[in-house]
């Protein structure tokens, strides 16, 4: 089979990305996506909070998906659901298994990644103690919860305090358990504000800042975990352990791109974000291949993954269109001072037309900083105040073209504390 475009991922990025080709002209696209239904992990978010910025309203995460499931009905974008992407060669054949159609090799001119992100999990932050069950991550736990429909435990200790597990302390609660501890290694919370205020603080559930698990134990259960205290080098300060009888663990210590397919296809990887090095536009280092939402970086609100996807979106139907993106003069973009990444991780200027967004997360927590825009000369070209900057929070700004023709060599993205 041939296709303009070949979307891998269901989820909401896949989504945005197709509509946005389609509206563009694209007319013979195939989304692929393992699961049995459309609209990725938004599909066990039932909470509500999202598309504040795209909707303007608020919706609950499979409201969103729906949204887009339903913009999609209205075109001719083919869909094939309980199918498995195995491999995506170099000249964009993509191999995928499914029970309807066995195995078979689509050949595409475009190709989005769209695959989302995976959870970490207890063997990638080595926890001491015993294995007994009652241990999860907490994007397991509410899938269990909320679309399997089992209750995971009843005394509830979780470990992390990112988005996923803040959520999940407010499910359980409203579901009946007692959650004991929210326990997070950082002197600042991993996750949004408004989730510590609405999935805590609304239900006084006490966060311990610069602590961690110690110790897990239980034969078959879990039967109580330890929570020390830790110095400034990540080191239990003894002491200062308190012990929790609970039953269950929830683990909430990060996301990583789902980036094994984006690996395997030989793209260009980033260190930092653990997904692909992409350009303004989000294609990759191998022409054609594009890729957004969290496969790229992981986002915390779903508006930022739609916005992107459709800009790759865009971009694939213009690839197909035969409008192929000049590289002559290509600005890398570096993180410097205080900022985690940056994507895109590129520019190429001959693609710009109006202005360039871009997103990062910072390392810290700032009050009253400023992100500064440096080029190669040390020139500053752009200043933005903040009153708050958190490594929770996704940031991005806007860098206009005429501040972008003034940039000499290599952009480079700081903070710097103090107005
Ligand atoms: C628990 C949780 C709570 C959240 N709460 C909020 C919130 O309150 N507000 C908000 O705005 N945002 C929230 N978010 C963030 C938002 O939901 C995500 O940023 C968004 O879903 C990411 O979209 P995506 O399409 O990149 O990834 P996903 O939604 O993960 O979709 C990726 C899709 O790709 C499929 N896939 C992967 N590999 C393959 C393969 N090899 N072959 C075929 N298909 C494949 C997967 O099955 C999946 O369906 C939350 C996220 C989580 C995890």
């Amino acid at each position: 089979m041939k296709y303009d475009l070949v979307v891998i991922g269901g989820g909401p990025a896949g989504l945005a990305a197709a509509h946005a080709a389609w509206e563009d002209g694209c007319k013979s696209i195939c989304i692929l996506e393992r699961d049995k239904e459309l609209g990725g992990i938004l599909n066990q978010c039932i909470h509500n909070g999202f598309g504040l910025h795209f909707f303007k309203e608020e919706l609950t995460g499979p409201e969103y998906a729906g949204r887009f499931i339903e913009m999609l009905r209205s075109t001719g974008v083919e869909v094939k659901t309980d199918a498995m992407v195995l491999d995506v060669t170099h000249d964009k054949q993509v191999h995928v298994v499914s029970a309807a159609s066995g195995y078979e090799v689509l050949d595409a001119q475009s190709v989005v990644l769209a695959m989302g992100c995976r959870e970490r999990t207890r063997g990638a932050i080595a926890i001491p103690g015993t294995r007994p069950a009652g241990v999860f991550t907490a994007g397991a736990a509410q899938r269990y919860l909320n679309i399997e429909g089992y209750m995971v435990g009843k005394r509830v200790v979780i470990l992390g305090s990112g988005d996923i597990g803040l959520i999940m302390a407010r499910r359980m609660t409203l579901e009946g358990a007692k959650v004991l501890a929210c326990v997070e290694l950082m002197p600042y919370s991993g996750g949004l504000t408004r989730n510590i205020v609405q999935c805590l603080n609304d239900f006084d559930i006490p966060l311990y800042l610069s602590h961690t698990i110690t110790d897990i134990q239980g034969r078959d259960r879990v039967e109580r975990v330890t929570v020390s205290q830790i110095d400034n080098k990540r080191q239990p300060i003894p002491g200062t352990e308190m012990v929790f009888d609970c039953d269950t663990v929830l683990l909430s210590v990060g996301l990583i791109p789902e980036n094994e397919l984006s690996r395997a296809t030989g793209l260009e990887m980033d260190a930092r974000t653990n997904g692909p090095v992409v350009y303004e536009n989000m294609e990759t280092s191998i022409p054609g291949v594009f890729a957004c939402g969290n496969v790229v970086h992981v986002h915390d609100l779903v508006d930022f993954v739609t916005a992107e996807s459709q800009r790759a979106g865009h971009a694939a139907a213009a690839y197909c269109a035969g409008q192929v993106a000049a590289s002559t003069v290509i600005k890398p973009i570096s993180a410097g001072n205080g900022v985690g990444y940056t994507v895109p991780q590129h520019i190429r200027m001959d693609a710009v037309t109006d202005a360039v967004s871009l997103f990062f997360r910072v390392r810290a927590v700032y009050r009253d900083a400023k992100i500064v825009i440096t080029d190669e000369t040390g020139a500053q070209i752009a200043a933005f105040a903040r009153e708050h900057l958190a490594p929770g929070e996704m940031e991005s700004i806007k860098l206009p073209r005429v501040l972008l023709d003034k940039v000499q060599g290599a952009l480079t993205v700081s903070i710097e504390e103090g107005k």
